[in-house]
């Protein structure tokens, strides 16, 4: 994939500043078990992907929904204090929705420090989550605009983008990235109210936002969707969330047809389980989140801070070529 070819050429290049000391180290990498091993040559901690983060048994814990990253136990990661940027997007102008928790923090922590000014949706409800965010974009030296409100309106989808882009002066990158999922044993348990919200939040809204950000997106801008690999691999108990995500999957695939001769980009990232407010407000059962992440080859759930580098790769200018595309990041169980 582009991501790894782009890490194993930094690899490189930045081996060769830092000497011959670097190159020495990878043949021992595999002999032993350091769990934390010696500083790679991107000067960042070479370390053991299956203990870098909390793994199960956790806590059972659960939250009204939508729930907030703060009150969680163990807290997510999501870059505050490990993200470096490299100007990778300095000047870009995105719009983020979710982007108080999560995927969508991560991305907006990540987008900050590579340049990007950054308008982020969430719901009133999550006001303390967006505040933090708020404080971390300002903290990297660029605009944060906060704009609350819910997406199951399309008067509210029209009127975020308009918002965000007076308040950005324009808008490039566009993260649909909120979503709604409730697990529910049976079929029969989903009212038709819940059905609709589902859908709404996951499919209506990105629907409706796209169709208000298009005329403001010019060459060169992309849209980014946050899937599942869920679209792939249904669980029983997330019928109608799965569905939402099979969707969310295709329209990036229809989309980045459609919108190539535009030279608008459009692509997904698929997530397994990931450590967020989402799966704590009812999300997941009581009993999964207890084992979350577990049953993955790498043995834990991903942090958010895990999959910053996807959104700010697909954003960036030198991914000119992925269009259409889904990048997975699921612990190694489940495909985009
Ligand atoms: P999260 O709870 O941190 O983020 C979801 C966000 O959706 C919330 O913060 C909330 O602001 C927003 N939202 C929900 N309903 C809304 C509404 N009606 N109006 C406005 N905003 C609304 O959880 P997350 O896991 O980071 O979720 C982000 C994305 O990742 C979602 O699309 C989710 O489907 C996807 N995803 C998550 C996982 C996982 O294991 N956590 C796995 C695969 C995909
Ligand atoms: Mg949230």
């Amino acid at each position: 994939m582009n991501i790894e070819d782009k890490m194993t050429r930094r690899k490189v290049i930045g081996g060769i500043g830092a000497g011959l000391a670097t190159v020495a180290v990878a043949p021992v990498l595999g002999a032993t078990e350091p769990a934390f091993a010696s500083t790679g040559s991107t000067g960042q901690q070479i370390q053991d992907p299956r203990n870098k983060y909390p793994k199960p048994p956790f806590k059972g814990q659960s939250q009204p929904w939508p729930g907030l990253a703060a009150e969680m136990d163990p807290k997510p990661d999501h870059g505050e204090t490990s993200y470096k940027g490299s100007g990778r997007l300095k000047g870009r102008k995105a719009l983020i929705t979710g982007g108080d928790s999560g995927m969508g923090r991560a991305a907006a922590i990540a987008y900050a420090r590579e340049g990007a000014d950054v308008a982020i949706n969430y719901l009133p409800a999550e006001e303390a989550d967006a505040r933090d965010v708020v404080k971390l974009i300002n903290a990297a030296g660029r605009k944060a605009v906060a704009i609350p409100g819910d997406l199951r309106e399309e008067s509210f989808c029209t009127r975020l983008v308009n918002e965000a882009v007076r308040a950005l002066g324009g808008l490039d990158i566009l993260v649909s990235n909120a979503a709604r999922q409730q697990t529910h044993e049976s079929i029969l348990d989903i009212s038709t109210e819940q059905f609709d919200w589902t859908m709404k939040t996951n499919i209506y809204a990105p629907f409706w936002i796209i169709k208000a950000a298009l005329p403001h997106l010019k060459p060169g801008s992309v849209i980014i969707g946050t899937t599942s690999e869920q679209a792939t691999d249904p669980s029983a108990e997330l019928y109608d969330y799965a569905q939402t995500k099979a969707a969310t999957t295709s329209f990036v695939r229809s989309l980045a047809k459609q919108l190539a001769p535009k030279g608008i980009r459009v692509n997904g990232v698929a997530p397994g389980p990931i450590w967020t407010p989402l799966q704590v407000s009812g999300g997941a059962t009581q009993e999964k989140l207890k084992s979350f992440g577990g049953d993955t080859p790498l043995g834990r759930p991903g942090q958010p801070v895990e999959l910053a580098s996807i959104y700010v790769q697909l954003a960036a200018e030198d991914a000119s070529y992925a269009t259409g595309q889904i990048y997975g990041s699921t612990g190694g169980a489940g495909q985009p």
